[in-house]
């Protein structure tokens, strides 16, 4: 078997002159990090500077500093010295608030940064698994052009979104990461982060009002509902705001009305002349209301606090009742419930906004929370005979808007569907 001795040959020598270039090089190319570690906050961008002179002035090879974040904000001074450094340089800030840092580091010009086997066991606060950096955020493919999308609330850490987008911008090859933006003061996060480099945001609790507030320009709804849950920044700089509640939800309740009827030949909206009642008075009631008062729906409002029902009902030119009325509560057949509170929300999944003897005057009921997917009234509405319409087809239609709001894209709606329904 000359040739597979050749071969083997061929191998010890290349294997050979591998070693010999590691044992000469190695010596050559050793290089010295200094660092330097503040656990208890990220000091002014003139102190970094400083810091960053003082190890550079001890001959480092490599400059690290890692600093804590006690707010997202942060994070910008920690991208200023990075963009600016002349010298290799690893800048990271610690804890949740600067997760960002780990992995927006590449696009500003970081050197390194740190992934760990497994979660939650860590050598500074708020590093992500290994795992994470290269699949859930591509961090391979993150340079200078690449352009940053979030999700801005608090709590974020749960969130399905930024394993969708991702998953998506990478497929046709967008070039774009979606990352958590866990946010206390949202004015302060939109004022700091104001360049074309993030090109917009999904919006959840509790900032909706806030980020409303901040917008240069705001759609029909959002202006509404006082709200806005998707907000894209323009080519000219300017943050407009959408709320895209409104159209997610309805369109999945109309259409879950037309699978009630099986015909298509009604002309105008299901809902129309429709009893429509919805319970919650927040940002996803109003969404509901207004776009169910749209479609010519005629609108109750039942709420924990009846001073805010009534203020929604009189928005809206609909009724207000209590939340304890809504069990009694049944002027006519084949009403259509909406619930827009978290009762039934994980891990309370055993508690339900209406009793059960109470759905069999309704026709559809549709439930805006989606975990778990089957609540306590979704299970109990379809007991009683209605047709049922789960929070997750809310939560995909809203999807397909902020893609194509993101990227300018059509949305792949069936991918999108399936990775969601997935998770
Ligand atoms: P929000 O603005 O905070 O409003 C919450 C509403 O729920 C308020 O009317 C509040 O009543 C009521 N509420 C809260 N806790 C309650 C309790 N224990 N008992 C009775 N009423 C209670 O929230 P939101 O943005 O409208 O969201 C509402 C729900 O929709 C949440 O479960 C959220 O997860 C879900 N959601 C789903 C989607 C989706 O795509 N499927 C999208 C967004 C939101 P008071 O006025 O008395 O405080």
């Amino acid at each position: 078997m000359k040739l597979g001795a050749d071969y083997i040959d061929v191998e010890l020598q290349v294997a050979r002159e591998f070693i010999d270039s590691i044992q000469q090089e190695k010596p050559n190319n050793f290089k010295v990090i200094v660092s330097s570690h503040n656990y208890k906050k990220t000091p002014s961008l003139e102190d970094l500077g400083s810091l960053v002179a003082k190890i550079q002035a001890t001959g480092a090879d490599i400059v690290k500093i890692a600093t804590a974040a006690l707010d997202i904000t942060d994070v910008a001074r920690v991208f200023q010295v990075l963009v600016y450094s002349q010298v290799p340089i690893i800048g990271l800030v610690m804890n949740d608030r600067g997760f960002i840092c780990r992995l927006l580091c590449p696009k500003y010009g970081g050197y390194l940064t740190f992934g760990t086997l497994e979660e939650g066991i860590v050598s500074a606060p708020g590093q992500p698994t290994i795992k994470d950096l290269l699949n859930l955020y591509n961090f391979r493919q993150i340079g200078p052009d690449t352009k940053v999308f979030g999700i801005i609330g608090n709590p974020v850490g749960n969130s399905k979104l930024p394993a969708l987008y991702n998953e998506l911008f990478k497929a046709v090859g967008f070039d774009a990461i979606y990352v958590p933006l866990l946010v206390d003061d949202p004015t302060k996060f939109l004022d700091t982060y104001s360049s074309s480099d993030i090109g917009g945001f999904s919006v959840t609790i509790p900032h909706k009002e806030a980020v409303f507030k901040y917008c240069d320009e705001v759609d029909p709804v959002a202006r509404a509902t006082g709200a806005v849950n998707f907000v894209v920044r323009r080519s000219d700089g300017k943050l407009c705001g959408y709320n895209t509640d409104c159209y997610a939800a309805i369109s999945a309740i109309e259409d879950g009305l037309l699978s009630l009827h099986n015909d298509s030949s009604t002309v105008g909206s299901r809902l129309a002349g429709k009893l429509f009642v919805v319970i919650g008075a927040g940002g996803v009631g109003k969404a509901l209301a207004y776009g169910a008062k749209q479609k010519g729906a005629r609108i109750v409002i039942a709420n924990r606090s009846y001073d805010r029902a009534r203020e929604l009902a009189d928005c809206v030119g609909g009724q207000a009742v209590s939340l304890a009325a809504l069990e009694n509560f049944h002027p006519e057949d084949g009403m259509i419930l909406a619930n827009a509170t978290p009762i039934g929300m994980q891990p309370k999944v055993d508690e339900t906004p209406i009793p059960k003897h109470a759905l069999r005057y309704y026709s559809l009921v549709f439930d805006a929370v989606y975990k778990p997917r089957m609540t306590r009234l979704l299970r109990e509405a379809e007991e009683s005979g209605a047709a049922i319409v789960p929070g997750l087809e809310m939560f995909i239609r809203q999807a397909y808007e902020q893609y194509e709001g993101f990227t300018g894209l059509p949305a792949p709606k069936e991918r999108i569907r399936k990775i969601l329904a997935a998770n």
